[in-house]
């Protein structure tokens, strides 16, 4: 493998998080918001350890990932190391990797069924810790992606309020590939005011400024900050 990577650049790593940052600032500058208010995810599935030292070393700290098993891998031991870490799940979970989730996370983006609202419920009832959520919204209606059709956004929120007492703080979603995305954002924005939601997670390595001028609050970023990814 590491004959045809490319050598690991500590430097360049810490050149394109200042660049990311940068380019989030303008965004925000041309939407006329205050740069506070989009926080940066660094999405970190299949770094190795090295580069998450880096990213820690400029200062990021609110750090997204895909798999419940290798975030344990990543973060287990950083986590007490780093007082004010910020572990977002953003990948699909499982019902059965519910209660693993929710001692390690402390936000989970992707809820978008009652299955997982009452494992969710349970497993927080259990261990005690209360991570923030966000529901996963299938805005492009993909049969092959997770989340909650738009129209399934509100019964979901009252059930997880209602039977299982949730706090649900926002919504998120992944805009299909090779789609213009705004509309997309600008769906996800609509009805998160509608719905009286303040947490916006979305906008990518490809897309974040369109997602910032739509009002996104969370850029979940991978590639932009690290190269592009060996595995998908
Ligand atoms: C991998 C991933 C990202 C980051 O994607 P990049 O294009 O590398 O920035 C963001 N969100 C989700 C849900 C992902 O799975």
């Amino acid at each position: 493998m590491t004959a045809t990577n490319p050598p690991f650049e500590a430097s360049s790593i810490s050149d394109r998080f200042a660049q990311v940052r940068q380019r989030i600032e303008a965004a925000c500058l041309r939407a006329g918001r205050a740069s506070d208010s989009v926080t940066l995810t660094v999405v970190s599935k299949t770094q190795p350890q090295a580069a998450l030292h880096e990213a820690l070393a400029t200062g990021a700290r609110v750090f997204g990932e895909n798999r419940v098993q290798e975030a344990w891998q990543h973060w287990q031991d950083l986590r007490t190391e780093v007082s004010d870490l910020e572990l977002r799940l953003i990948g699909p979970l499982q019902t059965n990797k519910a209660l693993e989730a929710v001692s390690l996370f402390d936000v989970i983006e992707t809820l978008d069924r009652e299955k997982m609202a009452q494992a969710l419920a349970q497993a927080i009832q259990k261990t005690g810790r209360h991570p923030r959520l966000l529901v996963q919204v299938n805005t492009g209606a993909e049969p092959q992606k997770a989340g909650v059709l738009i129209e399934g956004v509100e019964p979901l929120l009252d059930q997880a309020r209602e039977v299982y007492g949730l706090q649900i703080e926002g919504l998120m979603a992944i805009p299909p590939a090779g789609e213009d995305p705004d509309a997309h954002f600008e769906q996800l924005a609509r009805l998160a005011r509608q719905l009286g939601l303040s947490v916006l997670s979305m906008g990518m390595s490809g897309d974040f400024e369109s997602a910032i001028g739509h009002g996104a609050t969370h850029v979940r970023v991978g590639s932009a900050l690290f190269g592009e990814r060996n595995r998908p």
